[in-house]
């Protein structure tokens, strides 16, 4: 079933379905797969186990160590202390990539860039040793930094092999899947309604200076109709329907990838075929914290 010819505010459950075609991807038939981690439990988890011990958080991998001086005078040590730090992170980053790779991310940009950015960068010092773990991890104000499998597969769907030119990201909580996009996409726009996070994504994406992403505090379930149409629109929370504002502000052509659901979510790709014609591929099972209305 299309929805040819229908006029907003259109109810997802009314657009075209068809079922995901993952399975059909060449040399999928023997991956294993990690379930996706639930942000939400990988959260409590992260809470109790920061509460048992007291604020010093155990390491599991304790890749940043070494690299890091006991005691780094300000000036030449402090760059000095910044080189070592991403070289040790370099090796476990690699790992990662062909973690990815093995889990079924066949596109070379998105391992590329998932190879480049420095995800430990946009975590606590104290989860430093998981940064490069298949698992999201808390990020401050009940959030978390997605884990790297959902980042790199929902990138993956979106840009289906193509380097787009504006995309909008809904939920930039640290920041660092929006340093992914803009290592693939011409022109990245962020949005976060948690004026906390806003303002640490800015910090933390202050010295990589990526030129082209812009941020944005404010609801992302209005979209960014000032800078639409979007080639790709990624939302990194789940909302039970995907919001009208963001469908409309689709370009023809556009993908649009996000979560939807309460306890079960899906991730639902979204290709806008003409002005009032939209399909809905249902993909994989994964877990996202919620979207919501408003700012805080
Ligand atoms: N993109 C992040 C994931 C952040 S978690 C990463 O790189 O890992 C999801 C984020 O979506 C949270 O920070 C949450 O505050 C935000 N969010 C939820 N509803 C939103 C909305 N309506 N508008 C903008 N951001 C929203």
């Amino acid at each position: 079933m299309t929805a040819k010819g229908r006029r907003f505010p259109l109810p997802l459950s009314s657009l075209a379905s068809k079922s995901s075609n993952r399975a059909a991807r060449p040399g999928n038939a023997e991956l294993s797969f990690e379930t996706p981690q639930t942000a939400t439990q990988n959260l409590r988890r992260h809470e109790s186990h920061r509460a048992l011990v007291n604020g010093k958080p155990t390491l599991t991998h304790n890749v940043l160590a070494h690299a890091t001086p006991a005691r780094t005078p300000a000036g030449a040590d402090t760059h000095k202390k910044a080189m070592s730090s991403t070289l040790a992170a370099q090796s476990p980053r690699r790992a990662m990539v062909d973690r990815l790779s093995r889990q079924g991310i066949l596109d070379p940009g998105v391992l590329a860039a998932m190879g480049t950015v420095p995800r430990h960068q946009f975590i606590d010092e104290g989860l430093f040793g998981q940064a490069y773990i298949d698992a999201s991890l808390p990020i401050g104000n009940e959030q978390t930094i997605s884990q790297p499998y959902i980042v790199a597969r929902m990138i993956e769907i979106m840009r289906n092999g193509k380097t787009l030119n504006n995309v909008l990201e809904i939920g930039t909580g640290c920041g660092y899947q929006a340093a992914v996009l803009a290592q693939l996409c011409k022109n990245v726009y962020s949005i976060e309604r948690i004026k906390l996070l806003h303002e640490l994504a800015k910090k933390n994406l202050r010295p990589l200076r990526i030129a082209n992403l812009r941020l944005h505090y404010g609801d992302g379930m209005c979209g960014l109709p000032q800078v639409a149409p979007f080639d790709g629109i990624i939302l990194a929370a789940a909302g039970i329907q995907i919001p009208d504002a963001l469908l409309q502000q689709l370009a023809i052509g556009g993908r649009l990838i996000a979560p939807v659901g309460e306890k079960q979510q899906v991730l639902q790709l979204i290709e806008r075929t003409g002005n009032a014609d939209w399909i809905k591929t249902v993909m994989e099972g994964c877990h996202f914290v919620p979207l919501r209305p408003g700012t805080i």
